[in-house]
């Protein structure tokens, strides 16, 4: 996709200042774009800085946290210097997320509806009937059955599918340019996550968004996404196209990830694993951050951490192994 970005991140970079004077780079110079109605996933395991990422995009990064260094742009805004009112107003009206656990980001002591409604009434200029009766068309848009009923009732009332669709709804009720989801059906069970995910997808064609998902499974990225970030210790490691990534997979960590995933032609005993784990933001080596567990490690990598090789017009990779590779 060769267009003007709706999202533009660069050089982000969000610290957090913990007791002892220790510094956790939970995310160090992140660059990446999001297109027009494309869907762009941030993949890693937990700790490598994605839903950070999110946070930031979103400007709900609390104390002792901070953005110290970077821009994020949507279109033509400036999202990183906007006061809070403004990002207030940004937020739901051009950018909305769905979380992880919707019942943290739904409040127990108000219905459903009330919810939507106060959400809608936030945003556009609509009494409270008109909200209600756009709430109830809303729930029924996300697959809501038995709309009437559900408006009124508590979200410990309802299953997480079902609170995940309320939180779609909620995203959706302003007509956001951008949706972000941070691990949207990680608490879910199996068979309820791929119809929440082809729920959002078909919600991001209907309203013409784009997606920005975050996730730590590979398996959901080769399924729904256009374009996938890599990130490993606070930094991207490798982007590319979907396919592109999964055909040409060039740093150890994306193949790490693409090995320890179930394949059910294989028997399960062969399933790969990556040794160890990711370091603390707070303690973050030297050299190549994914140096103790890579298992191609050169003694270069110890000494300084790569730079990010561009090895086609679409696919960068920070790794040495491919430096050489770099195009002109
Ligand atoms: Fe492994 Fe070295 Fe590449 Fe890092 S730079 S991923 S340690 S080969």
């Amino acid at each position: 996709m060769n267009q003007v970005p709706l999202l533009s991140v660069h050089d982000l970079k969000t610290y957090f200042y913990l007791e002892q004077n220790r510094i956790a780079k939970a995310v160090d110079g992140v660059s990446f774009t999001v297109s027009p109605g494309e869907t762009v996933a941030i993949v890693g395991e937990s700790g490598s800085g994605k839903s950070i990422t999110a946070l930031s995009i979103m400007k709900l990064i609390e104390k002792p946290g901070k953005i110290v260094e970077g821009s994020i742009h949507l279109e033509e805004k400036v999202i990183s210097s906007l006061s809070s009112k403004q990002m207030t107003k940004l937020r739901g009206n051009e950018i909305a997320m769905v979380f992880q656990e919707p019942m943290t980001a739904l409040n127990p002591v108000y219905t459903v509806g009330n919810q939507i409604t106060e959400m809608i009434r936030k945003h556009r200029k609509l009494d409270k009937k008109q909200a209600q009766i756009e709430a109830i068309n809303l729930l029924k848009i996300v697959g809501i059955s038995r709309a009437e009923d559900v408006v009124n009732d508590y979200p410990h009332q309802l299953s997480g599918g079902m609170r995940q669709r309320v939180m779609i709804a909620m995203a959706i009720s302003c007509n956001p340019k951008l949706l972000i989801a941070d691990e949207p059906t990680t608490a879910l069970d199996v068979t309820i996550q791929a119809q929440i995910l082809d729920l959002m997808v078909e919600m991001k064609e209907r309203y013409h968004m784009a997606l920005l998902l975050i996730t730590h499974d590979l398996g959901i990225v080769s399924e729904y996404a256009d374009r996938v970030v890599v990130m490993y210790g606070g930094q991207v490691v490798e982007e590319a196209p979907t396919k592109q990534l999964l055909r040409t997979t060039k740093h150890p960590y994306t193949k790490g990830l693409l090995e320890s995933l179930p394949n059910l032609k294989e028997d399960v005993d062969r399933l790969g694993t990556i040794k160890g784990t990711v370091p603390p933001a707070y303690a973050l080596p030297n050299g190549c951050r994914f140096y103790d567990r890579c298992p191609l490690a050169m003694e270069k990598c110890k000494e300084a951490n790569p730079e990010l090789y561009q090895v086609n017009t679409s696919h960068t990779v920070r790794c040495y192994l491919h430096e050489k590779e770099e195009i002109e």
